[in-house]
């Protein structure tokens, strides 16, 4: 029978619930069990596919193509799964399933109503899921603050869950603030209110982690656990940390997921796997320093890129050095006029994926600075088009080169939309979206990376390199080392003369994961240490570790 878990969070947004969920998981995963994940989005859009990256992080693609919130990823990370389009739904989504059932009659003439209707969709997907995975744990992360109206049905669903399957077979966690005053003090009055507000909903947490920046101390555990009726054992002290990958562990220490266990009558598995353990001590004793630029529009968000800030860290594990990401706003790089000082110290450039005009100029003078500097590049999707826009330029002379998404005009149009796209008037979900095989060829940067003839990627794009362009650029020393298998879209271009110039029109850090880097990602930080090897710029101990938080950003 399997065993239900939720996760909601208390006083602030942000407070960490994914990574929690996630790092649960790690744990009950590294015991040998089955385990599946879902985040519900309080939102009403259908998914996270329309939302801008800046104010809601990265949009996470599925294998199968679902957009969705950026804790699939983190799931996806922790977990070493991949998940589906189930793992996530919106208020949205459950809304619209609901009135097309309406329409269709299926409701026999009742009255449609928040409860039990819409509550009996939410549980309805969190069972199929149990059921559709064979999963022996569903952990199911509820997103938002509880005390917010927009969560109330979510709230109420898990409530019914647990009456339902029984309050031995739940589990309820909490995630919560403890508010640290200027002068260090730490106060849980915030926390003591917001389990309040939980037990009002009909819900008693049994586990509690305290996120604090300050240890707690033995009274402050007691008063909660008097005032919320969660034994002191089941309170967990989930301090601040710049290594995300370590919480696991921090939650290992406390004991919390043999408490999890032992409250869902699952027997007293021991931890059997001790990869994660290792992984973690090779990131934190790294032989080597190196220092990434990563040249974006949305610098100050550092959510936005988060898929590709933890496979650079990836790749840093298989090379076993710590990779500092220098935050590049591709915007002030336009007409700049001292680039060596930008890019003093960096030993690889990299441009992520995107939407939109802005900041595409300031990419291509960075691709251009990678490109006659040999120093190692990466370009993703967006990256890729920018790749192939600057040797477009510069080196084949195709004077104005662009791709259409930038400039209707173009006399050169090197990058277009892609035909199947041009009959598409919706914006949500219409791209080209999920895993597609793409064909390598041999002796080729791509080809030494993956090892193999056909590989699987996730993908996120309307536009293309044009075809009628590819002799012409293939002729000036641009290799596609990549091609799907009817050999009509590019996958993977490389600069023939250059150590490391290699980008792909897919999303290679989606695939990620810390106990398996990317070998795309491998490479780029392999090639990095050469050049910096090459270069003798002296390995240099970095402030902030693993590229957790911007050092230095280039902002005006
Ligand atoms: N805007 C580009 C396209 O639609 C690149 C997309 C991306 O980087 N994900 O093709």
């Amino acid at each position: 029978m399997t065993r239900y878990i939720f996760v909601t969070g208390g006083v602030i947004s942000g407070i960490g619930k994914g990574i929690t969920t996630a790092s649960l998981g790690r744990l009950l995963i590294n015991r040998g069990f089955k385990v599946m994940v879902v985040k519900i989005d309080p939102y009403l859009n259908s998914d996270a596919g329309t939302m801008n990256p800046f104010q809601h992080g990265e949009v996470f693609v599925t294998k199968d193509g679902a957009e969705t919130d950026l804790d699939l990823g983190n799931y996806e990370r922790f977990l070493g799964i991949d998940l589906n389009r189930y793992s996530n739904f919106t208020t949205g989504s459950v809304y619209s399933e609901v009135i097309a059932k309406e329409r269709r009659g299926d409701y026999l003439g009742e009255t449609i109503q928040l409860i039990p209707h819409i509550t009996d969709e939410i549980k309805s997907r969190i069972y199929q899921l149990g059921h559709d995975s064979d999963a022996e744990v569903v952990i199911t992360e509820i997103g938002g603050t509880i005390g917010d109206l927009e969560i109330g049905p979510f709230v109420e669903a898990i409530r019914q869950m647990a009456m339902e399957i029984g309050r031995e077979n739940t589990l309820f966690i909490h995630v919560s603030l403890i508010y640290t005053l200027p002068g260090g003090e730490n106060k849980s009055k915030p926390t003591q209110h917001s389990i309040r507000t939980l037990q009002e909903l009909g819900i008693q947490p049994d586990l509690l982690i305290c996120r604090t920046s300050q240890p707690m101390d033995e009274g402050m555990r007691k008063k909660i656990s008097l005032l919320c009726g969660i034994a002191e054992q089941y309170i967990v002290e989930g301090h601040d940390t710049d290594l995300v990958d370590e919480i696991p562990l921090n939650f290992e220490r406390q004991g919390m997921a043999h408490l999890v266990i032992k409250k869902l009558g699952l027997g007293d598995r021991p931890p059997i796997d001790t990869e994660w353990a290792q992984m973690v001590h090779k990131l934190k004793h790294p032989k080597h320093h190196l220092q990434i630029a990563l040249v974006g529009k949305y610098v100050t968000g550092s959510d936005t890129y988060l898929s590709v800030k933890e496979a650079l860290k990836h790749g840093g594990i298989a090379n076993e050095a710590a990779v500092n990401i220098k935050w590049v706003d591709s915007e002030a790089l336009i007409d700049h006029p001292h680039l060596d000082e930008v890019f003093k110290g960096i030993n690889g450039i990299l441009v992520p994926g995107g939407f939109g005009y802005r900041g595409i100029e300031g990419m291509i003078v960075a691709v251009r600075y990678a490109r006659e500097h040999t120093i190692p590049f990466l370009g993703l999707c967006l990256g890729m088009q920018c790749m192939v826009i600057e040797f477009a330029r510069h080196v084949a002379k195709l004077k104005n080169a662009n791709s259409s998404e930038f400039d209707n005009e173009t006399p050169h149009p090197v990058i277009d939309l892609m035909p199947d796209q041009q009959k598409q008037s919706e914006l949500g979900g219409t791209m080209r979206l999920g895993l597609y095989p793409c064909v390598l060829r041999e002796n080729t940067k791509g080809y030494a990376a993956y090892q193999q003839p056909i590989i699987l990627e996730r993908h996120r794009h309307r536009y293309e390199l044009n075809n009628r362009y590819r002799d012409r650029l293939e002729s000036e020393g641009l290799c596609f080392s990549g091609l799907s298998p009817d050999e009509s879209l590019v996958e993977i271009g490389e600069v023939v003369d250059h150590p490391w110039m290699v980008a792909s029109q897919f999303h290679p850090e989606f695939q990620s994961k810390p106990l398996a880097p990317h070998p795309l990602f491998r490479d780029f930080i392999h090639a990095a240490l050469c050049y910096q090897q090459q270069h003798q710029v002296a390995d240099r101990p970095v402030t902030a570790p693993m590229g957790e938080s911007p050092d230095q950003q280039l902002s005006e």
